[in-house]
Order: structure tokens, then C-alpha cells, then sequence
């Protein structure tokens, strides 16, 4: 019978005209019911809770049944997807096939690193091979649809979301949205393949502006601003052919995202000729009553009418979209039209013709969370690491002698994943003992200390420890402060005192960044530090590894402690990455995509800032009058793109191919990169540009340009950029996207501090 059913609707024609053809004749069968029903994305309650069942169908099934459900979210499993599957094409009246979406935001059940440390890669093709099999181990288990990439570009390191997302840089942002949506989406966007899925780009637009990066906090700012700081890499992914949007939680304007007809309209549709469809967050919609611009009724009309197509969770459109209809608040051609859009999602996912293809039970349970995609995580992890400091070559370590792995986070293989990685197997990860040991083997010892609680408060640090932060009753949670604080210390101690070598583990746990872990102080929490200042004080070489899902305060560390490797939170294989790091079998490469801040105050706080009317130098001493401050300098800790090597880089200078350069013309920018050092190594080059006089003011630096090459130890290279107008342009005060003739300097270099200077004219 299904199987009829399914013939019934087979689809063979590819285009456009023919799933044109095919949905006009599936909907002028539709009831107005069935076409809300499509709009509406409930979260199904089996993935926390388990579904209760009566008998027969279960609640939800019963309205998969009724055609009140267009998708399902929070589903995991090839079997149980299957079921709901089967419910919609066999009971449904017009056996339409759900869309089965759900979180993969670095990784299915293998975990890579997390998004923001996938950034300092800079590795566009290690970065798709990251979406890449995270979308073949989703899609075998059913899911269709990833609520990822998340573009959103984030300047505060007090915003925990900061860790979703791919930093402070708008063109480097771009050019990571656009990996991960062809990697997902796959190259020609051809998501009816078994092994590809539809991306969704989040969170439209400007969530990681949020004030004072306290989440949901509200946005503003010029649209200058936004058009040439923030919007880029949701474009890029437009561009890349990103099959749905996310709209996000935040206002922009006085307008929450969720029913603004600019953002949503206007530039994403009208100006960037996006064809998906759009769905709220969560429970974005209803939010809206909060944010005091109407009740469920209002707010619903005002989110489809504003482009809003899919309501996820908050059944608003099922509950009043027919109302407002009536009172003709909202047209039939408005529900028309997002039911369509959902409709052609479903068609290019081919789910019309073979909608059981995602769920293949016989692979899942041999392909997910496999060997080789372990392998994969691995790989992706050891260019997913910056080494911040390295005095007198502390590191690598040698593989003897008696190590000591001491800090809360130094065995917690259950926090190496990372926030969002509910599918993951957490707890199968390699910790970073773990990971030391399987690595020295019979040469060395290995021990382990905890020496100190994550954070001074139990009853937080329980929270820490729940399920994304909080706790369901009954949940069994990890045995915390269980032991006297002095206790541990001395243990910790003891065992410092007869190693040869410590290594802290320290920072945040996988619940102290992600959603709703905004952090008012963002640095290694107060027992922690305490232990860390101990461990210092006994004289042993001291490497601090330290794990964290945003860019942290590290100024006494950077001051007292020899060697800091900043590991993120780098997935399945974070133990064997880091000691592949730590141990020297892998050189790292990883480069900041975040300035770090030198005290909570810095914040927010961003390479490609303005110059003002009184610049004062980065590192210059405070001078009254000028921007910045009696307390601290300008300069981050750590800048933008910087990030060391076990060996040594030099760059000669820039040649230009000519100092002018015609508006249709081109130039090559060409610097020499040598390894100086003893080891062989990956070096990222960056390109800036800085428009020395434009109408509008422009920031110090942009990177416009940069890549990742290995050289071996005494190689050199030289690097070519070609730069175009095109790499010239800003959006004017008019949001007119223009390049103006005049100088600019184009710089290259290591980092974003360290650079090469050479003036190019563009006539
Ligand atoms: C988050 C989204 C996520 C959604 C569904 C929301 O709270 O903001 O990023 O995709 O939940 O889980």
C-alpha cells in the first residue's frame, strides 16, 4: 500500500516547471488545514522524554495523521523516524512526507570540533569534510534537514554562543558559510542524494550583536554597519544556494527578526533572491508577546506576513492563522506561498519520491560513529588548536618521563564534544588523559589530579553538569563538590611535586558556553585559578591546556605561565589530538578568529574597528584625550589571526605587480614565506586591506584575502593574491556596494598585528 501511495506521487521530472506542475496539483487538493499544517514544525517529545502512547497512535502521531505537521525536530534515529514517516504517507490524506530536522552543528554522533574552533582551522576544505560527514552520518539516521550553519558573527566573548559560530570576521566568515553549506548541501546543492541534506543558516540576522552578549539581548545598529559587518556570511550562504533560513530570536530596528519585513523580505528575499523557506527559532514567534508588539494572534499574522514560512514549536500559525485569515489580517495567498516553499524543500529532497531514503537502519548502526569518521574528527582537530604562548620552546614534551594532568577538566570525556552536541556520544570521547597515555605507553607515566571544582558555586556547578544547563528531575548528575577543596589541592599538589611536568586542564565546561551561557566575566573560574596559581608556585614547567567555547580573560596566565595551548573543544578524538599537539607529532596551526580580551572591560572588542577622530596606537601607553583607556591598553591580548607554530615563519615584503590599478583591472600582491625553523609546519597568510580616504569611514583592517600552505623546515614560498575592485568595495552610506578610487594599503602578514605594508591606488 505504501508503496502505491509512494508511486502515486512519483515525481521523475528534475525541473523547476515539473515541481512547479507537481505541487500546483498536490495543492489544489489541499484544505486549508492541511496547508497551516505544512507551516507548523513541532519538537518531538519522543527525543527528551519518550512518547506516550494510548493504544494506538500517539498523540503527535495522531496529528501527523490529521496533516496538522509539516516536520518533525529533535528526532534521533533511523527506526523511530521511519514510524513517523510511515504515519504521514499512510494516514495522512494526501500522504505527504515530513521534513525531519534537527540540531548537527558539529557533528552527528562523531563530534569534531566545535564551530568556533573549526574557524582556526581557516581550512576551507577540512571544514567541509566536517559538514561533509557530519551530513552522512545524519542523513543514514534520518535526518534531513540541519539546523546549521550558524553565520552569526559575534565581537563579545561574554555571548556563549560565540562558540556556534565562526568569530569576529565577515569575509572569513563568508567564506565558512559557504564550505559548510557545500558541505551539507553538497557541491551542485543536489540535496535529493541519500547522503546530502538541506542546510539552514541561523540566525537571521544579527543574534550575535545581542548588548552587553547577554543572549537575546536586543540588537541595533546602522544599517551600514550591519550591511558591511555582520550580513556578509549569511549572504555567502545564500549565494552557496542554502535551502532554509533560521530567522533569529533578537529585535533589530524596534522590529524583532521574527517579523521583520526588512531583514526577512527586503534583503533576503527581494535583494539576495533567496528561493527557500524561512522558519522561526524555537519558540520565536509567541517571544514576540514579550517583546510587546501583540498577542499569539498579532505576532503569528505579523511573522508570515513579514516572510516567516515554518513555525517551529510555538503552534501560533495552527492556532490563528485561519483567524486572522478571516478577518483578513493575512491572505490566502500568503499561506499559499510558504506552504509552497515547504512543499518544493520536501520535492528537491526527494522525499516525494522515496521518502524512507534517509532512514537506513542497516547502515546506521555500522557508519555512525565509525572508525574512519573518528579518524576524520582526529585529523580535523589537530589543525583546530592555537598555540598561545610557547616560551623557551617548553613545548613539545618529550614522550618520558612522569607527566601530571591536573585540573576539573583533565579526564572529562563527556565535555570534549562541546555545547551542542546532543546526538554525540559524549562519553566515549578521548579525554585528554586518556589521550596522554594511549600516547606514551611504556616510555612514561601519566597521572591524574582533579585539584579543584569547576566553579566555586555547587548548586551552578550541578546545573554545569545537566543537560545543556539545567536539570530534568530524575536526572542523574555527576558526583560535584563532593571533597574538600584543600583536599584536592594537596592531591594535585603532591603529585605536581614528583612529575616531571604538569599540564593543567583548564576553563569551561561543555555547558558554560552554547545557548543561554552568557558570562558577565569571561575567564577560568575562580578554584581553578586558585589550583593554576599553586601549581605555578611549585617551580615545575607548567603547560596550560585550556578548554573553553569562547575567547577567555587570560592575562595572568599569559604573564606566569611558560607554554597555553587554547584546545577549544575539539570533539570525538580530543585527547589523542591534543597529545598528538602537546607531544610534538603534530605541529600546531590553528590561527585566533577572536581577539582575546585583556579584562571583561575590553569587551566587545574586534580587529577591524574604526580608527575615531583621536586614535590612540594599539600598544601605545594611555594618553588623556585620545580612545583608550587609563587601565589597559588598546591591543588585545591576542589579536585576530594570530597563533603560533613549533617552528618559525618569516615573510619578506609585499611586491606589487603595479602600484595602479584601473577599476577593471587586477594586481598581484606577492610575498616570500619562509619556515626558518627546524620543523616542518602550516602557515595561514592573511591579506588586509585598510581604504586609506573613502566617503564613509572605514576600519583599520579588513582581511580580504588568505590561505593555508605547508612548507618544510627551510622551505620557502612565495604567495600570490590577485586583487580586484571587487575586494575593494564596502556598502556606502546609501548601502550602495561601491569601491572608490584612491589609495589602499594592502598588508600582509602572520596575523592581524604583524604585517607587511604596500600602497595600491585604484584610479
Ligand atoms: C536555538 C537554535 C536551534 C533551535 C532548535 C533554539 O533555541 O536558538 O539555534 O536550532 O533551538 O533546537
Amino acid at each position: 500500500m505504501a508503496l502505491l501511495l509512494v508511486a502515486f506521487f512519483q515525481v521523475n521530472a528534475q525541473t523547476d516547471q515539473q515541481m512547479k506542475s507537481f505541487i500546483d496539483k498536490l495543492m489544489s487538493q489541499m484544505t486549508l488545514e492541511e496547508k497551516i499544517g505544512q507551516l507548523n514544525l513541532p519538537v518531538s517529545s519522543s527525543f527528551i522524554a519518550g512518547e506516550k502512547k494510548d493504544g494506538g497512535l500517539s498523540p503527535l502521531e495522531q496529528r501527523i495523521a490529521k496533516g496538522e505537521i509539516g516536520g518533525l525536530f529533535g528526532m534521533k534515529g533511523a527506526k523511530q523516524i521511519r514510524e513517523k514517516q510511515l504515519i504521514a504517507i499512510e494516514k495522512s490524506r494526501l500522504h505527504i512526507p515530513l521534513l525531519f530536522g534537527l540540531d548537527v552543528i558539529h557533528g552527528y554522533e562523531t563530534t569534531f570540533p566545535i564551530p568556533l574552533a573549526l574557524s582556526t582551522s581557516w581550512n576551507m576544505e577540512l571544514i567541509e569534510r566536517e559538514a561533509r560527514t557530519a551530513a552522512t552520518e545524519a542523513s543514514i539516521d534520518g535526518i534531513n534537514w540541519v539546523f546549521s550553519p550558524m553565520v552569526d558573527i559575534c565581537r563579545d566573548a561574554r555571548w556563549g554562543r560565540i562558540a556556534e559560530g565562526s568569530g569576529e570576521d565577515p569575509y572569513l566568515g563568508s567564506e565558512i558559510a559557504k564550505a559548510l553549506v557545500r558541505g551539507y548541501q553538497g557541491k551542485d546543492n543536489d540535496y535529493s542524494l541519500a547522503n546530502t541534506v538541506m542546510a539552514c543558516v541561523k540566525h537571521y540576522a544579527l543574534y550575535g550583536a545581542a548588548e552587553a552578549g547577554r543572549d537575546y539581548n536586543t540588537v541595533d545598529m546602522s544599517r551600514q554597519r550591519m550591511m558591511n559587518e555582520y550580513m556578509l556570511p549569511y549572504k555567502a550562504a545564500c549565494e552557496q544556494g542554502a535551502g532554509s533560513y533560521m530567522a533569529s530570536f533578537n529585535e533589530f530596528e524596534g522590529i524583532p527578526a521574527t517579523a521583520n519585513k526588512y531583514l526577512l523580505d527586503d534583503i533576503l528575499r527581494k535583494q539576495w533572491g533567496f528561493k527557500g523557506f524561512i522558519v522561526s527559532d524555537y519558540t520565536g514567534i509567541p517571544e514576540m508577546i514579550n517583546h510587546g508588539i501583540g498577542d499569539l494572534k498579532t505576532v503569528s499574522a505579523r511573522a508570515l506576513d513579514a516572510g516567516i514560512d515554518m513555525d517551529m514549536v510555538s503552534e501560533g500559525f495552527t492556532r490563528t492563522l485561519k483567524q486572522s485569515l478571516s478577518e483578513g489580517k493575512i491572505t490566502q495567498a500568503q499561506i499559499d506561498l510558504a506552504c509552497r516553499r515547504i512543499l518544493e524543500a520536501k520535492y528537491r529532497l526527494g522525499l516525494f519520491k522515496d521518502p524512507y531514503k534517509y532512514c537506513n537502519e542497516a547502515r546506521s548502526s555500522k557508519e555512525l560513529f565509525s572508525t574512519q569518521n573518528r579518524t576524520i574528527s582526529r585529523e580535523i582537530a589537530d589543525e583546530c588548536q592555537v598555540l598561545l604562548k610557547n616560551e623557551n620552546n617548553l613545548l613539545p614534551l618529550k614522550k618520558s618521563g612522569r607527566i601530571a594532568v591536573i585540573g576539573p577538566l583533565g579526564d572529562a570525556a563527556g565535555d570534549m564534544p562541546g555545547c551542542w552536541s546532543l546526538t554525540g556520544k559524549a562519553n566515549q570521547s578521548v579525554s585528554l588523559y586518556q589521550g596522554l597515555k594511549a600516547a606514551i605507553g611504556a616510555n612514561g607515566t601519566v597521572s591524574f589530579a582533579k585539584g579543584s571544582n569547576l566553579v566555586a558555586d555547587s548548586l551552578l556547578e550541578t546545573k554545569l553538569n545537566g543537560m545543556m544547563g539545567f536539570v530534568i528531575p530524575g536526572m542523574q548528575v555527576a558526583k560535584i563538590h563532593d571533597r574538600k577543596p584543600e583536599d584536592m589541592l594537596k592531591e594535585a599538589l603532591d603529585l605536581a611535586k614528583n612529575s616531571d611536568v604538569v599540564i593543567a586542564a583548564l576553563g569551561e565546561n561543555a555547558n558554560m558556553n552554547g545557548e543561554g551561557a552568557s558570562r558577565s566575566v569571561p575567564d577560568i573560574p575562580e578554584p581553578q585559578m586558585e589550583l593554576l596559581k599553586s601549581l605555578a608556585a611549585t617551580g615545575k614547567p607548567v603547560v596550560l591546556v585550556i578548554f573553553t567555547g569562547r575567547p577567555l580573560i587570560l592575562s595572568w596566565e599569559d604573564e606566569n605561565i611558560p607554554a597555553i595551548l587554547n584546545a577549544w573543544f575539539p570533539g570525538s578524538e580530543a585527547g589523542t589530538s591534543i597529545a598528538g599537539i602537546l607531544f610534538g607529532d603534530v605541529n600546531p596551526s590553528g590561527k585566533l578568529t577572536t581577539s582575546f580580551p585583556r579584562n571583561a572591560g575590553h569587551l566587545p572588542l574586534f580587529y577591524n574597528h574604526k580608527n575615531t577622530g583621536r586614535p590612540q596606537g594599539d600598544y601605545d601607553k594611555y594618553a588623556r584625550f585620545r580612545s583608550n583607556y587609563i587601565d589597559v591598553i588598546n591591543a588585545p591580548l591576542y589579536p585576530f589571526g594570530y597563533g603560533l607554530s613549533y617552528t618559525k615563519f618569516d615573510y619578506g615584503d609585499i611586491s606589487l605587480s603595479k602600484q595602479e590599478m584601473p577599476m577593471n583591472g587586477n594586481v598581484t600582491a606577492k610575498i616570500t614565506v619562509t619556515n626558518s625553523g627546524s620543523r616542518d609546519g602550516k602557515e595561514i597568510i592573511q591579506l588586509y586591506i585598510h581604504d586609506v580616504y573613502s566617503s564613509s569611514t572605514r576600519p583599520v583592517k579588513e582581511l580580504k584575502a588568505f590561505r593555508k600552505i605547508s612548507l618544510k623546515a627551510g622551505e620557502s614560498s612565495d604567495v600570490s593574491f590577485v586583487l580586484t575592485a571587487e575586494d575593494l568595495k564596502y556598502y556606502d552610506h546609501d548601502l550602495a556596494y561601491v569601491c572608490e578610487p584612491g589609495d589602499f594599503e594592502i598588508m600582509i602578514g602572520a596575523n592581524s598585528r604583524d604585517v607587511k605594508k604596500a600602497i595600491l591606488t585604484l584610479k
